[in-house]
Formats: C-alpha cells, structure tokens, sequence
C-alpha cells in the first residue's frame, strides 16, 4: 500500500506507542498482589482487581484515579468489608507513585516525528484520564511536533468520526498509529481509515482483542519504519 501524499495527517496514539506505560499498571498491580498475600492467592487477587475494574472504568473511565477505586472496592471485599488502615494507605501509596512514574519515551519516537514534523499535521489522539495525559504529554517534551493532543472520550468509530469531522477530514483520510488493536486499529479501519499496528509486548487484558482483516492495516515492530513508508 502506497502512503505517500495520500495523507496530509498522523494520529499517533500515546500510552505504549510514544511512551511507556502499560508497563507501569503491571508492576503498581503486582504490588497490591503483595500487599494482599494474607488474604487470598495472588491469582484471586488479579480476578477481583479485573472485576472491579470493569464496574468502575465504564463509570470513571481510563487512568489510575479509576484503579485506586478499583484497587479500594477490590480489597474492601477481600477483606470481608472491614478494610486496614494500613491495606487503604498502601493502596493509595502505590497508585500516587503509579501516577507519578518515571517517564521514558519509546525507542525511535522523537526520531520520527523529527522527520514527519512539517510535512504532516501530526495530532496525538489518545483517551484516559485528561488530567493525566495531558501531564505525560507535556512532560515528553513531544508537544513541539504536534499540532495538538486529543483526550477522546473513548476511541470507538463514533469518537473517531468526531475527530475526523472536527479536523474537516473524511474518515478515509486518517492515518492512525498505535499499539491497541482495539483502540487504534480496528475502530480506523471500520470507518475506511489506515491504521498501523505497532505492538507493544505489554498489553492491558481490557485491551485484547484479535486483529481484524483488512488490507488497511500495516504491521510494523518499530516505529522508525514508517519514516520510509511516508517521506
Ligand atoms: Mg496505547
């Protein structure tokens, strides 16, 4: 598939395609793991924490405000109701540093945009907690590349239609960038866009989704590789 002048926008998704992240949730989970060993196996643990995330992200969304509920109503009922002062405070110990990691872009990014910047109008769509992406964004340092970052409400079709509609694109004119099959690739690719898969080796089990067929997507391992496919 040739891409060149096709596009005259990138969208890049943010969380394991720019920077790190993912990571960050496995290791903030392994630790409640831990500090709830005298309840229950490390495994019922993960089954309670996944249930409960799933109550609360549909209400409270995506971003570690959402896992200190679900982390607080998952230990709540391991704890048979009566929840430590101390399980409480260790909870809100690892999600405070959880939301406050050490930040580390992924390989070949700055690489990239370096190259894209002023050929394309490169726009960051990624969704999660506003407060909290736009803090990791403008800590990256990325901002100069892009023209702006995008917090969407979720990155179904329908938010994909919004952003293509506010931008005065045609869905087939998006050209997407990411490491969820869920988010960033399917949803692209169902409304008539382009979308490249960079996997990520870490993916959140809310995530998972198996990848569609379509002659519209483009598996990459690195994200240097589409300077070439571009430029
Ligand atoms: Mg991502």
């Amino acid at each position: 598939m040739d891409l060149k002048g096709r596009f005259t926008h990138i969208f890049f998704d943010a969380d394991d395609t720019l920077w790190e992240n993912e990571q960050y949730f496995r290791d903030a989970e392994a630790r409640f793991t831990e500090l709830l060993a005298d309840y229950t196996t490390p495994e019922g643990v993960q089954d309670m924490l996944w249930r409960k995330q799933e109550d609360n992200i549909p209400l409270f969304g995506y971003g570690s405000k959402t896992y200190l509920i679900g982390m607080t109503d998952a230990a709540m009922e391991l704890c048979g109701g009566m929840l430590p002062e101390s399980i409480y405070y260790g909870i809100k110990k690892i999600i405070t540093e959880l939301a406050f990691h050490e930040f580390r872009l992924i390989e070949g990014v700055e690489e990239t945009l370096k190259a894209l910047y002023g050929r394309y109008t490169l726009i960051v769509a990624t969704k999660g907690d506003l407060t909290e992406q736009l803090y990791k964004y403008r800590l990256s340092g990325l901002d100069k590349y892009f023209h702006h970052c995008e917090v969407m409400e979720n990155k179904d079709e329908k938010n994909y239609l919004e952003l293509a509609a506010k931008l005065d694109l045609r869905p087939e004119q998006i050209l997407m960038i990411g490491n969820s099959v869920k988010s960033d690739i399917a949803p692209v690719v169902n409304i008539g866009g382009v979308a490249i898969h960079t996997p990520h080796e870490v993916v959140w089990v809310h995530e998972m989704m198996d990848m569609p067929e379509s002659d519209r997507i483009i598996e990459i391992n690195d994200i240097r590789e589409i300077i070439p496919m571009l430029i």
